[in-house]
């Protein structure tokens, strides 16, 4: 499966219940990046400026991260990537990658929340937290790079009949219950 949606949509909270629901792995390639940034490796020293900058790192780094994570023996039987793919590019590895291993994607998620209300909680985050990417000119150029490269993709998705939207407001608690009844529904 797959969990997508802009900056402060939810994607890495929803991401650890849906994981848990289906008892795979939750893959966060920006959480992969910044435990490498804080341990200052070569990959880390690599990504900083550009995460920092709001920009995405670029797709032959990342794949490779992934094709890598995704040999793990916890993927064998499943695995959800949240934040991965976001560019064309790497709609195209990913499917590449798993059909070469006969597999297949059987959802994608797609959390849908209001512009305005994605602002307001990475704002809100960026105090609670400090990521040195939540601060307003970084977050709205993460906007502008999600608008333009990701939004995209779930055209690709929805061609494929994976698309599982999901409306993104309210406690988290509701999202999750929203979004584990819809892709029980879609699987069954
Ligand atoms: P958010 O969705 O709030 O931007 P993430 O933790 O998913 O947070 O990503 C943080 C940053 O990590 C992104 O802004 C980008 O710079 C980088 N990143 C994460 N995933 C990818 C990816 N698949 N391709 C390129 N860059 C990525």
């Amino acid at each position: 499966m797959l969990i997508m949606g802009a900056p402060g949509a939810g994607k890495g909270t929803q991401a650890t219940a849906l994981a848990e629901a289906y008892s795979v792995p939750a893959i966060s390639t920006g959480d992969i990046f910044r435990a490498n940034i804080r341990n200052a490796t070569e990959l880390g020293v690599k990504v900083k400026a550009i995460i920092e900058a709001g920009e995405y790192v670029p797709d032959d780094v990342t794949e490779a991260i992934v094709a890598d994570r995704l040999a793990e023996e916890d993927c064998a039987s499943g695995f959800l990537l949240d934040g991965f793919p976001r560019t064309m590019h790497q709609v195209h590895f990913l499917d590449r990658h798993l059909s070469r291993q006969r597999r297949r994607l059987n959802a994608v998620v797609s959390l849908m929340v209001e512009p305005d209300v994605l602002v307001a909680r990475l704002l809100d985050r960026a105090q609670k937290e400090g990521r040195t990417d939540d601060n307003e000119d970084t977050i709205r150029r993460r906007m502008e790079v999600y608008a333009g490269q990701t939004a995209p993709l779930l055209f690709h998705y929805e061609r494929q009949g994976l698309l599982v939207e999901i409306e993104g407001t309210g406690t988290v608690e509701e999202v999750r219950q929203r979004m584990l009844e819809a892709v029980a529904a879609r699987k069954a």
